[in-house]
């Protein structure tokens, strides 16, 4: 099925092209529909289904930031703030990022505040990529990246994860597929998109494969658009790889992060991007014509709020403690449990469930999910450009333990 085709992407036909009333002009996006993110939230709200789709948490973040936040509105802090965001708080990143990766970025000319992390790759995408340029994205890919690519003009080269499978011919994980990333570089390739931890996969970069990145890409001008919104989310004691650690990559990266994943505030739409100066120069010429900058109080709060490093240090283990639970609980199922090294996605083979829709389409599969069995979950086939179907879906954890808990009751019955 086409993706324009799935039930899970609106009429891609313009209403004009319906009324008459304006001529029609070519879509920038002409496959494109309504993000598979909304759609699930949709379904599961209508079906009063548990909402393990779209990835965003159900309990509430920390109220000390709230009351940060409200302090600095009350304070007057309400009008425009810099057009990189404010300095303190990109000292205040830098320091992090210091702390954490060993890598020292120019608060003032190499750190931007971005509302969120998929502005950021937009803007990162837009201000490097010119018509005709090539753009190499691994997937399954986070949904934003191929628009971002085809509005900039570019051409998407989709590399699909090697997909490795048992005998029964389960998915059991994901592997880089170097040698095809290898051939795919070429003069015209000018960027390449990363993500660790992986959304949707949950697989990570080690070092090693940092490392065979930056081998790849010496002696080329290829620039980096690393999406590291997870940075916390690595569990089994495992280190995030950032490219910040990297210094050959480094220095050609963009590294983009986001506060509403860290902090628990996914509708606060905020996030940053970490870019040595000549990069950051061009980033803030499209940064200040497509946000100008981001809300002022959240970012005295955050500010405030970034001194104790206690809250993203429990990180990994807050979540972790989520993905045993979950995973405990689908151990007994059909469903194969894929691994989930990172990030607040679980993802699981559903073919070997003995219900006759295991035998549907992913994105079918997640429809009947959600409408008959109550729990809203999100196709992988949707972060792939050409269909590729594997019989797995993703479901987030980030959940209190009572909603986890009645996601399990319902899911167990198959
Ligand atoms: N990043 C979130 C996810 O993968 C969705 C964000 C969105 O809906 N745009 O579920």
């Amino acid at each position: 099925m086409k993706k324009q085709d799935s039930p899970y992407f609106s009429d891609s036909t313009p209403p004009s092209a319906h009324s008459a009333a304006i001529a029609p002009f070519p879509s920038r996006l002409p496959h494109v529909g309504t993000t598979i993110f909304t759609i699930m939230s949709a379904l599961a709200s209508e079906s009063k289904a548990i909402n393990l789709g779209q990835g965003f948490p159900d309990f509430p973040c920390d109220p000390a930031l709230i009351a940060a936040v409200s302090a600095a509105m009350m304070a007057g802090h309400n009008q425009y703030p810099p057009m990189a965001g404010i300095l303190e708080l990109r000292q205040a990143i830098a320091e992090k990022i210091l702390a954490l990766y060993g890598k020292s970025y120019q608060p003032e000319t190499e750190i931007t505040i971005t509302a969120g992390g998929t502005q950021g790759i937009l803007t990162a995408v837009l201000c490097c990529v010119h018509s005709g340029d090539e753009v190499i994205l691994l997937e399954p890919a986070y949904d934003s990246y191929q628009p971002a690519i085809e509005l900039a003009g570019g051409k998407p080269i989709g590399i699909a994860l090697q997909t490795i499978r048992d005998q029964k011919g389960q998915v059991t994980s994901y592997e880089i597929p170097w040698e095809q990333l290898s051939q795919a570089i070429n003069k015209k390739t000018r960027l390449i998109m990363i993500n660790s931890p992986h959304n949707p996969t949950g697989m990570v970069w080690s070092k090693a494969d940092l490392d065979r990145l930056a081998t790849l890409l010496a002696n080329t001008d290829i620039l980096v658009c690393s999406d590291e919104v997870y940075e916390h989310m690595v569990y089994d004691g495992q280190a995030h790889q950032s490219v910040a650690s990297h210094p050959q990559l480094a220095k050609r990266s963009f590294l983009i992060s986001s506060f509403g994943k860290t902090y628990h505030v996914t509708g606060w739409k905020i996030g940053y991007v970490a870019a040595p100066a000549e990069l950051t120069h061009e980033f803030r010429k499209v940064h200040q014509f497509n946000v100008f900058t981001v809300n002022t109080p959240v970012q005295y709060g955050i500010t405030q709020y970034l001194k104790t490093a206690a809250h993203y240090q429990n990180l990994p283990r807050f979540y972790q403690a989520k993905r045993d639970y979950f995973r405990a609980g689908l151990a007994n199922t059909r469903f194969q449990l894929l691994p989930c090294p990172g990030t607040y996605f679980q993802c699981v083979d559903y073919s070997a469930l003995t219900v006759p829709e295991a035998k549907l389409n992913e994105s079918d599969f997640c429809r009947w999910l959600t409408t008959e069995i109550g729990v809203a979950a999100i196709p992988v086939s949707a972060f792939y450009a050409k269909p590729l179907e594997s019989g797995v879906v993703r479901f987030c954890f980030a959940k209190q333990t009572e909603t986890l808990k009645s996601a399990l009751l319902r899911l167990q019955h198959l």
